[in-house]
């Protein structure tokens, strides 16, 4: 075909660097069309009465979209910025620009496969084929020990298998020349008010990152700089009431703006540097884990969650309007460790590990509330919201997960409501 263009369509992949879909769709086309969705459903309210992108995760967004469309400018180009679902909008865009291919990446939470299912089925009836790619994880699907519905359940035999026998591929570079299809008008990139969010009651406070994929290679630049003395090449002791160390690279990994393989590779070259620490294994097995989650996602899709009824006790539940979730989800719980790490959730959208598991087992093992609510909850405030982590680690906190107490970094209960208890009777300072 003369002048191949292929529309590729971004969605949690922000970025330039280490993007197979891009490099692909430059290499088989004379010209690409990028173009990003503002899809309404991310910012409607969901059936646990919470929204399902806070402001803060919405502010991310936007600074990550600002950042890749000024990439493509320096490239001569840019994105085109549509409002709209991408099943009702894209029948359009391949018609007006001639578009031969669509390339996206493939996502493995229920709603995003929905929606790439919508839009198959929509391109099928136009003879376009959308293309998948896998571009989310540190390992390929195709380079692990197993296929997919042979992967272990237990993240212990997940690690030990995918460590020992499968490899991390190098990175694509980022493409230096890039042929756009020509057009004027790219679309506004919209405010914070067009996304549906009043500025005079949603709180904005401090925002612990910059989105975009510029300020998350800075981030992971300064995380293993040589001058850098308290982040990652220092392995520091943690206790329970002084969290432990925490990378914060999660954002930009949840959005796309840093590819888990450069994480990878740049911890690898430091590790070559200062030695091995606990704090590069701490890093690197999180990628593991955020791996396993999404494998586990693509493998049992919502079987993963081993509870019977699961989908009738959400649409029946009552609890949405309970007065302890509120106090819970506003820090007023009188657990001063669970309110202090409410109140930084609220206000800034993060809180590390440590504190995700201690304020998630006070809801479900204390509160007795179901975790569905809590993980809700989560979406809305997180700015690394991801559905398989975030939904995983729910479930492995109530005890419905797949992975089972022979993991050695299983959930552990009693450890946790210790913690809990000590909060209680110190009432611990650990800003
Ligand atoms: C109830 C609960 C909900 C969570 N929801 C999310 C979520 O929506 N999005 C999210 O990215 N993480 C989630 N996590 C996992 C983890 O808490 C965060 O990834 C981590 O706190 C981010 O901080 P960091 O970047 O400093 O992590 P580091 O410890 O520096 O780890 C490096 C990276 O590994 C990944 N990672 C680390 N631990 C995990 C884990 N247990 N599961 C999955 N990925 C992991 C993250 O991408 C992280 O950036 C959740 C954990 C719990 C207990």
């Amino acid at each position: 075909m003369k002048n191949k263009k292929i529309l590729v369509w971004f969605r949690n992949d922000l970025r330039l660097h280490d993007n197979e879909m891009l490099v692909e769709a430059i290499a088989k086309s004379d010209s690409i069309l990028p173009v990003y969705f503002f899809d309404p459903r991310y910012f409607e309210n969901t059936r646990f009465e919470t929204a399902k992108t806070g402001v803060l995760r919405s502010m991310f967004l936007l600074e990550s979209i600002l950042s890749l469309r000024k990439a493509f400018q320096q490239l001569g180009g840019d994105i085109l910025l549509v409002q709209g679902k991408p099943e009702d909008k894209i029948r359009e865009l391949v018609t007006q620009f001639e578009i031969a291919e669509v390339y996206h990446h493939r996502e493995v939470g229920p709603e995003e496969t929905e929606i790439s299912g919508h839009v198959e089925d929509l391109l099928w009836t136009l003879k376009i084929n959308l293309k998948h790619f896998i571009g989310h994880t540190l390992y390929n699907k195709e380079d692990l020990p197993f296929p997919i519905k042979d992967i272990p359940d237990v993240f212990a035999q997940f690690k030990k298998k995918t460590e020992r026998d499968a490899i991390v591929k190098s990175c694509f570079l980022a493409p230096e020349h890039i042929d756009f299809v020509v057009h004027t008008s790219w679309g506004e990139l919209p405010s914070l008010k067009d996304l549906g969010f009043d500025l005079n009651t949603d709180t904005i406070a401090e925002q612990y990152a910059v989105g975009g994929e510029e300020a998350g290679l800075l981030h992971l630049k300064s995380l293993l700089a040589a001058d850098a003395d308290i982040y990652l090449k220092h392995s520091t002791k943690h206790t329970p009431e002084k969290p432990g160390f925490s990378s914060r690279l999660s954002a930009w990994l949840a959005f796309g703006c840093l590819s888990p393989r450069m994480v990878y590779w740049k911890v690898k070259e430091a590790e070559g540097i200062f030695g091995l620490n606990a704090n590069f294994n701490q890093v690197l097995l999180g990628l593991l884990w955020r791996d396993y989650f999404r494998f586990m996602f693509k493998k049992h899709g919502i079987a993963f969650f081993q509870e019977r009824d699961l989908e009738k006790d959400i649409l029946d539940a009552t609890e949405f309007v309970n007065p302890a979730l509120e106090k819970w989800k506003t820090g007023q719980t009188e657990n001063p460790i669970v309110d202090r790490y409410m109140y930084d959730l609220n206000t800034t959208g993060f809180i590390p590990h440590t504190g995700r598991l201690l304020v998630a087992t006070y809801l479900v093992h204390v509160l007795k509330i179901h975790w569905t609510c809590g993980a809700a909850y989560f979406e809305e405030k997180l700015i690394d919201y991801a559905p398989a982590s975030n939904w995983g680690n729910w479930a492995s906190v109530a005890g419905i997960g797949k992975d089972d107490a022979k993991s050695k970094n299983t959930f552990d209960l009693s450890k946790q409501i210790k913690i809990l208890d000590v909060a209680i009777s110190d009432s611990p300072s650990f800003a």
